[in-house]
C-alpha cells in the first residue's frame, strides 16, 4: 500500500541528508496521501536503511492504520499541522545548522536572497521554544507559518511545508542554502534585505520554474 508515495518519503530523507539539513536519524518526513492517510517516518531510524514497510500508515486523528513501526516522536505536532492546513500535504521536519542558527539570533529571517523568496514564499518566522515531540511543535507551526512553506523552530530546527514532498523539499532545502550565505554575511557586517517588490517578483517568477510550467511571462521580470 503506497508504495510509490513511500519511496519518495524515503529518498526525500536521504536527500536532506546529502544536502545536510539532518544526521543520522534527525528530523522526518511525512506526507498525506490522496485519501487522507497520513504516511510518516519511523522513529530514530537512518533513512539510507529505511525500507518501504518501515514507513507508517496513520489516520490523520493519530491510529495506526498499517506498519510495525513506531511513527516519529513528532507525530501529533505533524498529524495537527495537516489537520489544521487541510490545503498542505507534505511536513518535512530537518535540523538544518544554518536556519537553525539564525533561531539563536533572531526572531525572522526576512527575505534577502531569491531562494528564500522563491522557495519559502517570503519570510521565513522563528517559534518560540517548543519541546521536540511535543504537539506544540505542530501548534508554533501554523500559528508562525503564515503565508510561507517554513518555520524556524527555536534552539531545534525547521519544519517545512508544501502541497506535494517537492514544495516541502525545496523549502528546506533552498532556506538552508539562503540561510548559510546570510550567516557568512552576518559574519562581517550588517546585512541588506530586498525591497518588498523585489520579494513578491521572485515569489511570482518562481512559480514558473521547472518542467511543469510555463515559460515566465516577460512583464513579470520587469526591473523592480
Ligand atoms: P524521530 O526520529 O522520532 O522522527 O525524531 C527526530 C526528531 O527530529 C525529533 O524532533
Ligand atoms: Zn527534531
Amino acid at each position: 500500500m503506497f508504495s510509490s508515495e513511500k519511496r519518495a518519503i524515503i529518498k526525500a530523507g536521504i536527500t536532506l541528508d546529502r544536502y545536510g539539513l539532518i544526521a543520522l536519524s534527525g528530523g522526518n518526513v511525512s506526507l498525506r496521501t490522496q485519501s487522507g492517510e497520513v504516511l510518516v517516518t519511523p522513529s530514530g531510524m537512518v533513512y539510507e536503511e529505511m525500507a518501504e514497510d518501515d514507513v507508517v500508515v496513520m489516520s490523520l486523528e493519530g491510529e495506526v492504520i498499517s506498519g510495525g513501526r513506531k511513527p516519529s516522536s513528532d507525530t501529533e505536532g505533524i498529524l495537527y499541522i495537516l489537520q489544521k492546513r487541510p490545503d498542505l500535504n507534505a511536513v518535512i521536519h530537518t535540523h538544518q545548522p544554518y536556519a537553525t542558527a539564525i533561531s539563536l539570533l533572531q526572531d525572522e529571517f526576512a527575505v534577502s536572497l531569491t531562494t528564500l523568496a522563491n522557495a519559502a514564499g517570503g519570510n521565513v518566522k522563528v517559534s518560540p521554544y517548543s519541546s521536540p515531540g511535543s504537539v506544540d511543535m505542530g501548534i508554533d507551526t501554523v500559528n508562525y507559518l503564515g503565508e510561507s512553506l517554513a518555520v524556524i523552530l527555536a534552539h531545534h530546527g525547521v519544519n517545512a511545508v508544501g502541497k506535494s514532498l517537492k514544495q516541502a523539499l525545496y523549502a528546506a532545502v533552498y532556506l538552508e542554502e539562503a540561510a548559510r550565505c546570510y550567516l557568512a554575511a552576518c559574519a562581517v557586517g550588517p546585512t541588506r534585505s530586498m525591497t518588498d517588490a523585489q520579494a513578491r517578483q521572485a515569489i511570482e517568477v518562481f512559480k514558473f520554474y521547472g518542467q511543469e510550467t510555463a515559460a515566465i511571462p516577460k512583464e513579470l521580470l520587469k526591473k523592480v
